[in-house]
């Protein structure tokens, strides 16, 4: 028996379902998880010693590649002086500036300790200012795990097929909306039926909760002109995309400006941090100047600020480019050997992440393509990569995402592997 099934069946009798997050149990793909013991660079190691290609990256934020000298250098030197005080530090004014200056649409930003928490409160936010109790949302775009975003979410709420879960009231439920990815009519109906009620869209500006799926042109700045015309708030969740689609995330790519942005893991640079940020006047409205309640013990947590502050720094380099690249390469290299080998196959990708299909359309564009796609085919391409040291998303329903560290030799390999994984499908 393997390490990892030994240490996942001493897991599951202590940790429900082995696991602290459900997309890790393999749920979606069947068999037991990988128990990892470190990673380095493009690769991590698992408890049995072999070595993979990681195309997870701890789910996005390793943008620099695993156990980056920067940021470990920058964690041990901030542990010298203390792990947390619950008081303001001159980091986060460092780290703040420099999330605006990447972002400037981030005239004000909060610190938070996860997606979750960012998203939950920009809502919060969002409803706060404009007084309106409604949310928008879109139909397999995931958004963390607060109440009212649990409703027809993607991720692992779509990978373990109950995209709405138990034990939220529908008296909360029915305040949020949900609309079709990439369908402007769907938005402007719902604003039709609801003129004064809608507080906010939120939308991954790049869908990376059901495979990845792009914007099509116009359709955010057609979810911007709606929010201007009803007086609602946009909010982009950038917790994906954020430096990743391009440094000042994808609103800086598709030229569009939120009136609010929410961060995650990437801006940790591996630790727990999210944040939301946006204009003067509508930050004021958060506590302590303003009257929407918002708060965190370990917000703003010194050993994550000075991780995250090294981790953006050492992104702001030329080298950045070269992220996009090497996701191309993967990307249409993963096209062209899906093609040689017969299976049909729909690619798509923006910046550093990329996403595949395995389907006869041609393109894959929204959330019903998304579930017409044969999911039985992607579990044995997984297990098939697993076993040749690829290391992808364990669901048919998660982005990829590539790092700088990710060498033309690791893409190559990668093909390699792929090519022989599709020709044994
Ligand atoms: N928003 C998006 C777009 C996400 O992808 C995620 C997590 N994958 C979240 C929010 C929630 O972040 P967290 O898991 O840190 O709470």
């Amino acid at each position: 028996m393997s390490k990892s099934t030994e240490l996942f069946n001493r897991a599951q009798s202590i940790i429900p379902g082995g696991v602290n997050s459900p997309v890790r149990a393999f749920n979606g793909v069947g068999g037991g998880p990988l128990f990892i013991q470190k990673a380095q660079d493009a690769y991590i190691y698992d408890v049995d010693d072999k070595q993979y290609i990681d195309y997870v990256g701890s789910w996005g934020p390793m943008i620099l590649g695993h156990n980056h000298p920067a940021i470990k250098k920058a964690v041990i030197d901030a542990a010298e002086n203390g792990l947390s005080f619950g008081a303001p530090t001159e980091i986060e004014i460092i780290m703040a500036e420099k999330v605006q200056q990447l972002v400037p649409s981030m005239e004000q930003v909060r610190m938070v300790s996860s997606g979750t928490e960012a998203t939950m409160s920009a809502i919060r936010l969002a409803r706060g200012y404009t007084n309106r109790d409604k949310i928008l949302k879109f139909e397999g775009c995931y958004h963390g795990h607060a109440d009212s975003l649990l409703v027809k979410a993607g991720s692992g709420a779509l990978t373990l097929g109950q995209p709405s879960s138990p034990g939220i009231p529908a008296d909360f439920a029915k305040h949020t909306l949900t609309a079709d990815f990439n369908d402007l009519a769907s938005v402007k109906a719902l604003f039709e039926a609801y003129p004064d009620d809608i507080s906010c869209i939120i939308v991954e500006p790049v869908a990376g909760n059901m495979n990845c799926i792009p914007p099509a042109e116009g359709f955010l700045q057609g979810l911007r002109e709606i929010c201007d015309k009803y007086g609602a708030l946009l909010i982009l969740d950038e917790v994906m995309t954020g430096f990743r689609v391009a440094l000042g995330g994808a609103q800086a790519h598709y030229n569009i400006k939120p009136d609010l942005t929410t961060l995650g893991k990437v801006i940790g640079g591996g630790m727990p941090v999210g944040a939301f940020g946006g204009s003067h006047k509508v930050m004021q409205h958060i506590a302590p100047t303003g009257p929407v309640y918002q708060a965190g013990t370990l917000s703003g947590n010194p050993i994550a600020m000075h991780a995250g502050l090294a981790a953006l720094t050492a992104l702001d380099t030329p080298e950045y480019a070269q992220l996009a690249i090497k996701t191309k390469q993967l990307a249409e290299g993963l096209k062209k050997v899906a093609e040689e080998t017969g299976v049909p196959l729909a690619v798509n990708y923006a910046g550093g992440m990329f996403g595949f299909f395995f389907t006869d359309q041609p393109q894959v564009t929204n959330f019903k393509q998304v579930c017409a796609c044969d999911v039985e085919k992607f579990k044995k391409f997984f297990h098939l990569m697993l076993e040749e040291g690829i290391y992808l998303a364990p669901s048919a329903y998660e982005a990829g995402f590539l790092s700088l560290a990710h060498t033309e030799q690791d893409i190559s390999n990668t093909l390699i592997a792929a090519k022989k994984a599709f020709s044994q499908l």
